[in-house]
């Protein structure tokens, strides 16, 4: 089967922490997984990263790895009895007294929202199923009006939709599982709550470039800034089940076609998750609405799919992932699939790296038969602008560095391959000629498009094309 260009990500959890299991997921088609650090203890990811390295090895194939950071997670506090039931048009307050709650209120122990809201501000508790419109504040209290009721019961979250609250991205929780990822060796880190460019500047400051950095789009909040903050990161995700809860859930289409094109025409890679394929958790065959909704990402260009718990708890882990993977296939085998990705015309931006890569799709075009372009990238740089192009050919990827061949598991259409120091760029030609084959993505007659900066070690440097026929 011809290797997709969309990428999976799947998420590990109960059903598949095991070697056997992430074996069968990678030959079903996941070529990321997901640690999610909201869940599990630091030796469990670190036992699933071990056997993500063993299956590496035994299948000779990259697969990348994100440590996926918590972040603040806002809740209420405990009740007399578990819960109560509040019911639309009573009163209910929120408070910083640890007391057990009762119908009339409940503590919240966080002073930053009580700094933040003022009378009108809407609170969602509980997944957005309950709605609170605040009525009056004071230092430490709000009094609020029931406008949805519901169940509520201990610790459930609480969102503050449209106010930016005065809290940092990462926790000391998240410091520690942070470091712990990065000393594990993650390739990527998720960062959950990202509000403002500063998260990101602090949290680079932090992780150097030991990781690449994923920001969830999450917040309404980071939506203000988001060029900005699409700027500031290496790649972006469509954090649909926060983001759903925190906006109108209608306005989510538009909102994930808006982000996605952005990164799209900024080059950074993105990433649809949440509620893909949700109800193969307990069934073998997705909802219509399910295929068309990840088919309707892959027409969209996105560089990766992800699965949470469909592969963490769900009964057909496996079996998801490889309907996933007919999607995609599927999907993309459609002329319309090659047209929507030629429909993003991106601004030129007067640089010599991009009038290279730019010119990529019309030389595939005028040579009938290029098979793939191969990028020479030690920082990944060119890989990136390469893949930005959508030009409808795989991309081997060849680069020096290791954690680079990792980060780019996850970039739309490529193959990442670790390879030598050369000095030369006639020397790529018979590396990719051995790769190429090695992966059977050419074969003799093919032409091959390399493309790479000279001086080599220089980041975004992109400056040569070099095409040559396969004998
Ligand atoms: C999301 O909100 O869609 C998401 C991926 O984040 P998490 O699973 O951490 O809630």
């Amino acid at each position: 089967m011809k290797k997709p260009f969309t990428k999976i990500i799947a998420t590990l959890g109960p059903a598949t922490s095991s070697k056997e299991r992430i074996y069968e997921l990678v030959k079903a088609g996941a070529n990321v997984f997901r640690l999610n650090f909201s869940h599990g203890t630091l030796e469990g990811h670190k036992q699933n990263f071990d056997y993500i390295r063993q299956v590496e090895k035994e299948l000779n194939q990259p697969i990348g790895v994100i440590a996926d950071m918590q972040g603040p997670k806002l809740r209420v506090g405990q009740f007399k009895n578990g819960s109560v039931t509040l019911k639309e048009g009573a009163s209910f307050r929120l408070d910083m007294d640890p007391q057990l709650g009762d119908e009339t209120r409940v503590t919240l122990p966080h002073q930053e929202i009580f700094d933040a809201i003022e009378e009108g501000t809407y609170l969602l508790l509980n997944d957005g199923n309950i709605r609170l419109r605040v009525t009056e504040v004071g230092a430490h209290h709000a009094n609020t009006l029931v406008i949805t009721g519901g169940v509520l019961s201990d610790h459930k979250g609480v969102n503050v939709p449209g106010v930016t609250l005065p809290i940092n991205a990462l926790t000391e929780k998240d410091l520690v599982d942070l470091e712990y990822a990065l000393n594990m060796g993650a390739d990527w880190i998720a960062l959950s709550f990202v509000q403002r460019p500063e998260d990101l500047i602090m949290a680079r400051e932090k992780i150097k470039d030991r990781a690449w950095i994923i920001t969830k789009v999450e917040k309404p909040a980071a939506l203000k800034n988001l060029k900005e903050i699409v700027d500031l990161s290496d790649a972006i995700m469509v954090a649909r089940g926060d983001l759903g809860v925190e906006s109108p859930i209608e306005d989510l289409p538009s909102l994930q076609k808006h982000i996605v094109g952005l990164c799209r025409t900024q080059g950074k890679p993105v990433i649809i998750a949440t509620q893909m394929l949700e109800s193969m958790i307990h069934n073998p065959t997705p909802t219509r609405a399910e295929v068309s909704d990840v088919a309707t990402a892959v027409y969209d260009g996105v560089d990766c799919v992800m699965l949470s718990g469909e592969t963490a708890v769900g009964e057909f882990p496996v079996l998801t992932v490889s309907m996933m993977r007919k999607i995609i296939a599927h999907t993309e085998e459609d002329p319309l699939y090659k047209k929507q990705m030629e429909i993003i015309s991106l601004p030129p931006d007067h640089l010599v790296a991009s009038a290279i890569t730019s010119s990529i799709p019309n030389m595939a075009r005028v040579l009938d038969k290029a098979a793939c372009v191969v990028t020479y990238s030690i920082s990944g740089a060119t890989t990136l602008r390469v893949a930005r192009e959508r030009t409808g050919i795989p991309i081997l990827s060849l680069t020096t560095d290791e954690k680079v061949m990792h980060r780019c598991t996850l970039v739309w259409g490529v193959t990442p391959i670790i390879t030598q120091t050369v000095s030369l760029i006639l020397d790529i030609a018979p590396i990719a000629l051995e790769y190429g084959k090695a992966k059977e993505m050419i074969k003799p007659g093919d032409q091959i498009i390399i493309t790479a900066g000279i001086p080599f070690a220089q980041k975004g440097a992109t400056n040569i094309i070099h095409i040559l026929t396969v004998e």
